[in-house]
């Protein structure tokens, strides 16, 4: 989508810190991280949110979730200890990039309930 900043980033169009890159989706360092360790993975593709993932998206989400998030939650030294993975959704869900993306927050305890 043309005026959407992470389909820019993605695209490379306009810079992140990339932790991670396949055919499918990338990662990259969130720009106001909320942890020691704050990564964005996002689809390459445009899904607005988690609602907006359909039949066909089924194999994109897994392998997001499936391959690559508990592989750079390993690579990202969080995997031990442990992590959280947030989809916020919607505007009571607090998303503000329309642009399905999985923060993967670690490397320090988390507290419940959120924010
Ligand atoms: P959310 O509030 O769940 O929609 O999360 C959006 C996240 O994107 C926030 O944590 C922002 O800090 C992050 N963000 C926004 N723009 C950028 C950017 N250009 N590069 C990296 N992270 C960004």
């Amino acid at each position: 989508m043309s005026d959407c900043i992470f389909c820019k980033i993605a695209a490379k169009e306009i810079p992140s810190t990339l932790v991670y890159e396949d055919d499918q989706c990338v990662a990259f360092k969130d720009l106001e991280p909320q942890a020691p360790v704050h990564v964005l993975v996002i689809p390459k593709k445009h899904v607005e949110s988690v609602l907006a993932l359909q039949e066909d998206d089924k194999a994109l989400a897994a392998h997001i979730l499936v391959d690559v998030i508990p592989k750079l939650a390993k690579e990202l030294g969080v995997a031990e200890k442990g992590f959280r993975v947030v989809a916020n959704t919607g505007e009571e869900g607090g998303q503000s990039v329309k642009h399905l993306h999985f923060h993967l927050l670690g490397g320090r305890s988390m507290q419940w309930p959120p924010g």
